[in-house]
Formats: structure tokens, sequence, C-alpha cells
């Protein structure tokens, strides 16, 4: 399993431009070279940045359709970068935001396709399941989604943002399919950390601070869900926190990598 983190910040920064330096993007990463998760608004810098090889990428899967996971004028530049001998590039989505993503990217070489909050799909030979997360909507609607991806290596990522505590869906999924399984732990789990090591009225507002990481991780761990085996990462961290990179790596050290824009890693 490769991971590839083109942005780690939550919705707070301001847009660097073409060299991130030791600020942060927005919310995107690449699995297995092929599967890019979320999309917002300075992913074409990352991509350009990071030399990331847009042919290689087959779909954009979008978490939650928060303005920092998702901007349709990037993704048109990535597909219209692509090499047009290639099949359309597969955006997967929210149902609720399918009509809209067609009209959007109307034209383009993208074909739209939508999943249910709670739902089970394929794409870019992974299997995802998508569950509730606990986290705010300005629409009156459920849209945010936490993803199980397994890939075809049969190693399995949980990608939990954005969210606050784990809803009782994701809890139940785990310890159905998890727990009996003592030998397979999760493979990796993308955690969110807006809030960093702080306490932050943000915390009501569907993010997480590391003493709620690390509580959630203690019960995964103590069914055995979370292994020795299981790497962690901490990403989405708020620009507010005002915490540079290295105190706050040190203050989840050991069990947690801090992700910074541009980290590959594979395992
Ligand atoms: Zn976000
Ligand atoms: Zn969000």
């Amino acid at each position: 399993m490769k991971l590839q983190f083109l942005g780690t910040g939550a919705a707070d920064w301001p847009n660097p431009g073409k060299d991130v330096g030791h600020s942060r993007r927005y919310s995107s990463m690449i699995l297995d070279g092929n599967v890019m998760i979320d999309c917002g608004p300075m992913t074409v810098d990352a991509i350009e940045e990071f030399g990331v090889e847009v042919n290689a990428l087959s779909c954009v899967v979008i978490s939650h359709p928060h303005s920092d996971h998702l901007n349709f004028k990037q993704v048109t530049e990535i597909a219209r970068r692509r090499s047009k001998k290639l099949p359309p590039l597969e955006l997967y989505l929210n149902k609720l935001f399918v009509e809209l993503a067609r009209v959007r990217l109307c034209g383009e070489r993208v074909e739209v396709k939508g999943f249910q909050q709670t739902d089970h799909f394929h794409a870019g030979g992974c299997e995802f399941r998508s569950f509730p997360a606990n986290h705010m909507s300005e629409m009156n609607a459920p849209v945010a989604s936490h993803l199980v991806i397994t890939n075809a290596e049969e190693r399995t990522l949980f990608y939990q943002l954005d969210g606050s505590w784990l809803p009782p869906e994701v809890w139940k999924y785990l310890f159905r399919e998890w727990h009996p399984k003592t030998d397979k732990a999760l493979d990796a789990i993308i955690w969110e950390l807006t809030c960093g090591n702080q306490v932050d009225w943000r915390q009501f507002e569907g993010h997480a601070n590391f003493a709620m990481v690390r509580e959630m991780t203690a019960v995964l761990r103590e069914y055995g869900i979370v292994g020795t085996r299981t790497r962690m990462f901490c990403t989405h961290i708020a620009k507010f926190i005002e915490d540079d990179h290295e105190s706050l790596q040190a203050a989840i050290t050991p069990n947690y990598t801090l992700a910074y824009d541009g980290l590959t890693t594979e395992f």
C-alpha cells in the first residue's frame, strides 16, 4: 500500500501557491498511485510540486462535498491533463451532489458516479465501504463519509476525515469485520487531527483533537482492530492551533505520524 499526501491542512490555511514550504494545502491524498481521495482547490499545485503522474490516476473519491475537499475546477484541470487515450476520469461523490457535478463537469472527460453515505462500491481496483461521519453539514442532509478502503493487495485503510467521535455504524462494522480476525488488524488509519493537541470548540462541530484520537485508538486496540503493525497518520491540521510541525509530532509520538504535504510512504 502506497500513500502520498498532497495536502494535510484544514480549511483555514491561506493558499501557499506553487511552493507549499512549511504551510499546508487542503486535504488530498493518493492511494497506490491511481486513487485520489479528496480534491480541494489547491490540488493541482500539489500535483505539480510533487510530480504526480496524472495519467496514472483513474478515479477521484470525495469523502464529503465541503469546499476544502471538492473543487470542480481542479477535477476539470486534472481530467484535461490526462491523455485522451485513457478512459474518462471517474469521480465518486455523495449521490446528493451527482446532478450538480454533472452540470459543473459537462463536456469534460469525467464520469460522475454517486454513492450513498452507507454504501459499498468498487473504484480504481479498490473496494470502498462508506459510513456516516460525525461531521457538520450546512445542508440539513448527511453527506460526510468515513471510508474503509481495501486495495488489490487486500490491505485495508480507514480514512477518518473529516469527523469527530466515530459514529456507532463505524464501530459496528469494525467490530463485526475485524474483531474476530485477531491476526488481522487494520493496515492503516488516517485520523483527522484538526484541533491538534489543544482543546477547542470545533470538537463539537465534527472535528477531533489528540485526546479524542488517542481514546478512539485505545478502544480499537482493545479489540484487536488496531494492532502493532497498524500504521497511523494524522492529517487535516488546522492553522489556528499554531503548533509547528515538530512540536505537534513530538506530542503524538510514538504511535502516530504527523502527515505533511508531500509525504510519501509505502508499507
Ligand atoms: Zn475539511
Ligand atoms: Zn468538512
